[in-house]
Order: C-alpha cells, then sequence, then structure tokens
C-alpha cells in the first residue's frame, strides 16, 4: 500500500518524505511507539491526500469552466471559423460528460491539435482589433491631452505645457549636471502692426515667427506662446552665452524670411531675454530673470538681446 501511494504522488517531495520515514518505521521491529509514530505519518499522508483530492477537484472543475468558455468563444468567433462549427458542437457534448481528468485531458489533446490553426486566426485577428482600439485610444488621447497643453494658433505649447516642459527639462538638467536656458522673446512694435495692417495679419505675424522658430531652433528646444506676442523658448544643455548666440541667429533668420501680407512683404523683429536657470531654480523665477533682461532688450532700442544678471553677477550686455 505503501510502494503504491508513492507512485501515485511522484512528484510531491513532501508526500514522498512521509511514505520514506513510514518505510523505514515499518521495516523496524515492531513497537508500540513505532505502531504510533506509523500511525501518525499515515495520517500525515492521508490528510495531505485530502487536500490534494480537494484541490485536484476544484482544478477539474476550473479546467471544465475554461474548456467550455473557450469553445463557447470560438463558436462566437463564426466568420472565421464557420467550418469548425459543427465540431466544436462535439467538443462540447464530449467535455459535459468528462469524468476524471484523464478525460479532460484527452478532451483537451484533441481539441488543441484540432484548432491550433483556427485558435492561431482567430487570436490574431481579435489581437489587432484590440490593437487598433488601443491606437485609436492612444491618439484620441494624445490629441485631447496635446490640445489643452498647445496654443490653438501658432501650435506652441501654452503656458500649462510650457510649465510640464520646464519641470520636465530642469529635472533632466538637474540629473545630468547640464545648464539649460529660458528665452523670453517680445515682438517689437506689434501694436502698430496690428494697426497697419489688422488684427488679422497679426494673427498672422504670429504663427509666421512661431513657423520660423521651430525651423531655426534644435531638435530639443521647446517653444511655447507665453503671452499675446510673447514666446518663451527652452533650451536645455545651452549656456547663457550660447543662447545669446541662438537668438541673435533667430533675429537674423527672421529678417531674411519675410512675413508677407496682401503681397508686401512685413518686416518682424523682435527683442529677447536670455536666462540661465540656477540650479533648483523654478520656472516663475528664471523667466522673471529673463522677464528683465527682455525689458533692458526693449530699453536699448529693441530688436536686440540680453543675458540676465545672475545671481552675484552683474548683468552681461
Ligand atoms: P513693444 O515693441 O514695446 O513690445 O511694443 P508692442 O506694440 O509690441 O507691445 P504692446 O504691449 O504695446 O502691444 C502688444 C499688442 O499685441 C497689443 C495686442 O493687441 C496685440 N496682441 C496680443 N495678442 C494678439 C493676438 O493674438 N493677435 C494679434 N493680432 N494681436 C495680439
Ligand atoms: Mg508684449
Ligand atoms: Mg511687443
Amino acid at each position: 500500500m505503501i510502494d503504491n501511494t508513492a507512485e501515485l504522488l511522484p512528484d510531491d517531495r513532501w508526500v514522498s518524505g512521509q511514505i520514506a520515514l513510514l518505510k523505514s518505521v515499518v521495516a523496524q521491529p515492531l513497537s508500540p511507539r513505532a505502531v504510533s509514530d506509523a500511525e501518525r505519518h499515515l495520517k500525515e499522508v492521508i490528510y495531505k491526500q485530502g487536500v490534494l483530492r480537494g484541490g485536484l477537484r476544484e482544478a477539474q472543475a476550473a479546467l471544465k469552466r475554461m474548456l467550455a468558455d473557450f469553445i463557447a468563444r470560438l463558436g462566437e468567433l463564426s466568420v472565421s471559423t464557420g467550418r469548425y462549427h459543427h465540431r466544436l458542437a462535439g467538443y462540447g457534448e464530449r467535455l459535459r460528460k468528462a469524468e476524471g481528468i484523464g478525460q479532460l485531458n484527452a478532451v483537451l489533446d484533441d481539441l488543441m491539435r484540432d484548432t491550433r490553426g483556427m485558435e492561431l486566426d482567430a487570436a490574431e485577428s481579435t489581437a489587432r482589433a484590440a490593437e487598433e482600439r488601443i491606437r485609436e485610444l492612444e491618439a484620441q488621447l494624445v490629441q485631447v491631452s496635446g490640445l489643452v497643453r498647445e496654443d490653438p494658433l501658432t501650435k506652441a505649447l501654452n503656458r500649462r505645457g510650457l510649465e510640464d516642459a520646464y519641470e520636465r527639462e530642469a529635472a533632466r538638467a538637474d540629473r545630468q549636471t547640464k545648464p539649460m536656458c529660458v528665452a523670453l522673446l517680445d515682438i517689437d512694435n506689434f501694436k502698430h502692426l496690428n494697426d497697419v495692417h489688422g488684427h488679422q495679419a497679426g494673427d498672422e505675424a504670429l504663427v509666421h515667427l512661431a513657423r520660423v522658430v521651430k525651423r531655426t531652433m534644435r531638435p530639443g528646444d521647446i517653444l511655447a506662446r507665453y503671452g499675446g506676442e510673447e514666446f518663451l523658448l527652452l533650451l536645455p544643455e545651452t549656456r547663457a552665452e550660447e543662447a545669446v548666440e541662438v537668438m541673435t541667429r533667430l533675429q537674423r533668420n527672421l529678417t531674411r524670411t519675410f512675413f508677407l501680407h496682401d503681397n508686401e512683404r512685413v518686416l518682424i523683429t523682435f527683442s529677447a531675454g536670455v536666462a540661465q536657470r540656477e540650479a533648483g531654480e523654478g520656472h516663475t523665477d528664471a523667466i522673471a530673470r529673463a522677464d528683465k533682461a527682455l525689458y533692458r532688450a526693449k530699453q536699448a532700442g529693441k530688436n536686440r538681446v540680453a543675458a540676465a544678471a545672475t545671481p552675484g553677477e552683474g548683468p552681461v550686455a
């Protein structure tokens, strides 16, 4: 009996341990003590078998439910699996009658063999449909979150987008101990442009400016519309002197690419203030320093770039 039990459960290390103990107990000359030991080990084995039996019953029931579900779902995919309908019904019947793990296994084996090709088709088309839907949702999500972070006129980031981008870039700059600059630019005499050419022309000028900036800036640079005719550039991995150069180059590009309104060339210029972010400095402080520099650029005659003072240092012209 002990040998048979061991063969029934070849993979259960705990049970084989108990069996080995039982064997050694009964191999000894029998004494009341040996019999009581044997009884104790036997009880434990029987208890464990009971637990296993219960588990097995549950597992069988679960497998049966899963198989029934699988067959039902295969049936629902009737377009690609039309020719399998008849066979599937047969499997359903066999499954209902199946008793014990052996019969269940037989149903499962046959079903798997029969549906290998079909299952792939079905799984693939379902996966493709799900993937498509996910892509659709992702696109919607990007669009929705993009819209609220983007200025609809110029497609530059809006303030909210700017704040997010600043946090992200500032964190990266801190992590990599790299410099980063903010450059605030304000179109010169924009009120005049509006007055002379109309508000529509003003709008088009803003779009034109944003386009030229985007063409000129590096891939990692970020453009945001800060206010009416004010834009802010985030320049990662850039020191103040380089940022001044970037803005000066941008001014040159802008004067080269005329903005056309009613076939009339309209020259747009801007003034800019540049500030290199201090370690740990938030966007409010960094932009305030750039704004002060911008004010100096305007005072100095417009169409120029000024760098902000860094704490403990005098202003750089
Ligand atoms: P400065 O050189 O000192 O910057 O003078 P400015 O005329 O550019 O500056 P000011 O602040 O006096 O006027 C800015 C003008 O920008 C006033 C406002 O009507 C105009 N503006 C703000 N937002 C928009 C917009 O979205 N479209 C248009 N067309 N105009 C705008
Ligand atoms: Mg302004
Ligand atoms: Mg202005």
